[in-house]
C-alpha cells in the first residue's frame, strides 16, 4: 500500500514538473536546485532569493515556482499565487529591514520593459532612496 502511495506521489511530482518547468529557464533551475541561489524564502508555490547583481543595498527577486514567461502569460488560475507574492513581499521587506523606510517593487515585462529572464519575477529594491522616473 505504501509502495503504491509513493509511486503515486512520484508520478504526481513528475507530472507537475513536466507541466510547470521550462527546460532551459534559469529561474526554473533555481527552483529545482540545479543552480543555487541565496534563498530568502521558499514554499511550494513561491521562491525569493537575492539578486546576483544587486542594484541597491537590498535587492531580491520573488518568483512563482511554476514557470510563467511574463505578465502577458498569466492565467486566471495563477491569481492566487501572484496575490500571495504581494502578501509575502512586505514580510520579506521586514525581515531584511527595509519595511519601515520603504522599498520599490519592479516587474519588467518584455523587451522594452527590460526583461532579460523570461520567468515572471518581482524585483524588490531598498536600503537607499530610489530615483523616479526610472531610466
Ligand atoms: P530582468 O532583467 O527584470 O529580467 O531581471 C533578471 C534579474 O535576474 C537581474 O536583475 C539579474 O541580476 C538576476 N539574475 C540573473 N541570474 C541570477 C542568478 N543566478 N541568481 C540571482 N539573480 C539572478
Ligand atoms: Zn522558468
Amino acid at each position: 500500500m505504501n509502495k503504491i502511495f509513493s509511486l503515486g506521489k512520484l508520478a504526481l511530482y513528475l507530472f507537475k514538473s513536466k507541466f510547470s518547468m521550462s527546460q532551459d529557464c534559469l529561474f526554473c533551475k533555481l527552483v529545482s536546485g540545479q543552480i543555487l541561489a541565496k534563498e530568502i524564502y521558499r514554499d511550494e508555490n513561491i521562491l525569493a532569493f537575492h539578486d546576483i547583481n544587486p542594484q541597491a543595498p537590498v535587492h531580491f527577486l520573488v518568483i512563482p515556482t511554476k514557470h510563467i514567461d511574463s505578465l502577458n502569460h498569466v492565467l486566471p488560475s495563477d491569481s492566487e499565487c501572484l496575490g500571495k507574492i504581494q502578501e509575502i513581499i512586505p514580510q520579506l521587506a521586514r525581515k531584511l529591514n527595509i519595511f519601515e523606510n520603504g522599498y520599490r517593487v519592479v516587474q519588467n515585462n518584455g523587451a522594452n520593459g527590460g526583461q532579460t529572464v523570461f520567468h515572471i519575477h518581482y524585483h524588490v529594491l531598498g536600503g537607499r532612496g530610489l530615483k523616479w522616473p526610472p531610466g
